[in-house]
């Protein structure tokens, strides 16, 4: 499924992220960027060891949830990936959504200024760290929708949603946001 928000295009796809031929692969760190399960372990598996040790070089303190950082993507086809730390889910009285959706704008603002057309993200925060997904998918795909609205750029964002149950949410969140 997609919509087009100007020349740009905001997709939704059940897939593999480590997959997806894009300039930037978005990943969902912690805040450690130490590695960890879920689509990070995917993600420094099929890049590759580099993807580990650029990220140790470069960013020692780890990164703020909230944030993101890039490095290059290794064996990926991609250009770089963006280590992006959503929030845990701890009720959503926490600033969960502010987190979030500053965690996804940090993500398109680099990918701009990486001069990347294409990015991908996952369903940051909805794995282990228990953010609902109907809740994350609002946040995510209302922030990705303003971005492109108010920028015209990225020219694709594709959401990789990694089973059925993830795709459906976002896939009714959208469906509404175009109603
Ligand atoms: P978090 O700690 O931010 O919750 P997780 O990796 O546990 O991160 O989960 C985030 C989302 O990524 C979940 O929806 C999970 O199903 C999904 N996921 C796991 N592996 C992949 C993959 N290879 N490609 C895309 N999404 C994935």
């Amino acid at each position: 499924m997609f919509v087009m928000i100007g020349a740009c295009r905001l997709e939704l796809l059940q897939g593999d992220i480590t997959r997806q031929q894009v300039n930037a692969v978005v990943n969902a760190a912690n805040s450690e960027l130490a590695g960890g399960g879920g689509v990070d372990g995917a993600i420094h598996r099929a890049g590759g060891p580099t993807l580990m040790s650029e990220t140790r070089d470069k960013y020692p303190q780890g990164c703020p949830t909230g944030s993101a950082v890039a490095t290059s993507a290794g064996l990926l086809p991609a250009k770089f990936v963006l280590h992006a730390v959503g929030p845990v889910w701890r009720g959503g009285q926490e600033g969960e959504p502010e987190l979030l959706r500053s965690a996804f704008r940090t993500c398109l603002e680099l990918a701009v200024e990486h001069h990347c057309d294409s990015v991908a993200f996952p369903a940051i925060s909805t794995g282990v760290y228990g953010y609902p997904k109907d809740l994350a998918a609002e946040v995510a795909l209302q922030t990705i929708h303003e971005f492109l609205l108010a920028h015209q750029q990225p020219q694709l964002v594709r959401m990789v949603l990694f089973d059925g149950g993830t795709y459906g949410a976002f896939a009714r969140v959208l469906e509404t946001m175009l109603a």
